[in-house]
């Protein structure tokens, strides 16, 4: 077996327990959350710390193998399973589970990698603080992986993305050193913004070990509401209206009568009994009356309003992506962009007709006040996906949008970096990877970055 002396080795960092290499076992992170993207490893090597990743990282340099750096296998771009065809191993980073004591009047906490959200968020609460990103993977997706993916969710409009969030970070450079800036400093400009380079990198630039965050205070009081629009723009206006009556709005997700559809086909309660071409989700920091006088100066006619976590009709939001999974005869074709607000409408708009073109369902939702849209197309030829994909991010770039907005490039992406990076961008892409990975060991193929370099000894 040629890859027998790396295991061993590898066995001898993190604990022959610690290097799984049973098919039945190793499946699950072979294959991506959207089921589009299946891989192939020697070993799934799960460190139990820093410097066993640093271990794991220098061995698999020297032999030339790839890594794969994988969190909660939640990510919806194929960046999170290793490529076909080149000898790789999927490094978790599930054992990274550690979290520090909250810093209270610091307002930050410190968690390894590999903390899943929710459990982060539990941590924090009991302290009396808020952690400012949430989204519905949160059982799953890491702290590392949201970091490494930059990931939005439903909290963008108040406390911006992961990127904001974070304060300092740890993580393994290809070289196998170890970079830490890990001070709960709001300001800090000394030099390159290295964690904010490392953030949104998906795992081509280091292997990040832990993270450390902002924290934010706990929201007292909150309403929602769901209400029915006619359009992406009326809900815009809707929105707008709530902010003029002086209410702090803390999500805005857009969602349309088709997916109602589909949830009350699998058994979810409708909000309306006839739902509305579209309906606004919203949160706001304030009580239901002043949301409920709000809606109704907007001129909003039918709305349901819960106080409170509202978890009845988040359920309705949250539970989009799985249903949309399980309803596709094929692996959903998922395009998560941005475009300019005011765009939202026509794009679509324009993808409704590229949707039927193609024989597939188009069930959108998204995060209204980012103009983030998740364009999801169902039962899609699998054969016919890249061409639909084409047609769609094109129809996003000829908006003025982004072909990622909160999910990244993965390896779905690659193909279509063009329209929205210009050859310097790329080319200076390029050049920050040559400089941290010149190897290329690091996920390669995602981002479109190179792949590993010819190893300098056998494995
Ligand atoms: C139901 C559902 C809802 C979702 N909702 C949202 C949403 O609202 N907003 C949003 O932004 N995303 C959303 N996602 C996507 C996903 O949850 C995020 O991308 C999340 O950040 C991925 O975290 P993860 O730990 O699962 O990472 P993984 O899927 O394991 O990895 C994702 C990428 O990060 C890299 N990576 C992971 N960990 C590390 C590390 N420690 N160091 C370096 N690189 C690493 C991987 O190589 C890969 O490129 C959703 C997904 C699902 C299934």
């Amino acid at each position: 077996m040629p890859a027998a002396g790396l295991l061993d080795d590898l066995a001898g960092i993190v604990g022959g327990a610690h290097v799984l290499t049973d098919p039945a076992i190793t499946a699950g992170y072979l294959t991506d959350w959207t089921g589009r993207w299946t891989g192939d490893a020697l070993a799934v090597v799960r460190p139990g710390n820093t410097a066993e990743v640093a271990g794991v990282v220098r061995r698999c340099a020297e032999s030339g193998v790839a890594i794969c750096p994988q969190g909660g296998n939640t990510g919806l771009v194929g960046g999170s399973v290793p490529p076909v065809g080149m000898p790789a191993v999927v490094l978790s980073t599930a054992r990274l589970d550690w979290i520090d004591d909250v810093d209270v009047p610091g307002r930050a906490v410190g968690a390894g990698a590999g903390v899943p959200l929710a459990r982060l968020e539990r941590r924090v609460h009991a302290a009396g603080l808020a952690f400012g990103v949430d989204l519905a993977a949160r059982d799953s997706a890491t702290v590392g992986g949201m970091v490494a993916t930059n990931a939005g969710g439903i909290h963008v409009v108040r406390y911006g993305s992961m990127r904001a969030q974070v304060l300092g970070i740890e993580a393994v450079l290809a070289s196998g050193e170890v970079l830490r800036r890990w001070r709960p400093l709001r300001k800090d400009n000394v030099g390159y913004d290295l964690p904010g380079l490392l953030t949104g990198s998906e795992g081509t630039l280091a292997v990040i070990t832990g993270v450390l965050v902002r924290l934010v205070p706990q929201l007292r009081r909150t309403a929602s509401a769901i209400a029915a629009v006619d359009h992406p723009a009326a809900a815009l206006r809707v929105l707008t209206a709530i902010e003029e009556a002086g209410l702090v709005v803390c999500a805005a997700e857009l969602m349309i009568r088709r997916g109602m559809d589909l949830l009350a086909e699998h058994g979810h309660r409708r909000p309306f009994a006839d739902p509305p071409p579209y309906l606004l989700l919203v949160t706001v920091e304030a009580a239901g009356a002043d949301l409920a006088a709000a809606l109704e100066a907007a001129g909003v006619a039918d709305a349901v309003l819960e106080e409170g976590s509202a978890a009845q009709l988040w359920a309705v939001r949250e539970a989009h992506t799985e249903i949309i999974a399980r309803a596709s005869t094929t692996p959903v074709v998922k395009l998560d962009v941005s475009v300019p607000l005011p765009a939202l409408g026509d794009l679509i708009d324009a993808v409704d007709p590229l949707a039927a073109e193609f024989g597939a369902r188009h069930i959108p939702f998204g995060h209204l006040a980012d103009g983030n849209l998740h364009v999801n197309l169902l039962d899609v030829d699998p054969a016919r996906a890249d061409e639909l994909t084409d047609r769609v991010l094109r129809a996003v770039a000829g908006l003025g949008g982004s072909i990622s907005a909160e999910h990244g490039v993965g390896r779905a992406k690659v193909p279509w970096l063009d329209l929205s990076r210009s050859l310097a961008d790329l080319a200076a892409m390029r050049a920050v990877k040559s400089a941290l990975d010149p190897r290329g060991t690091l996920n390669p193929g995602v981002l479109g970055m190179a792949s590993v370099t010819p190893p300098g000894r056998g494995l």
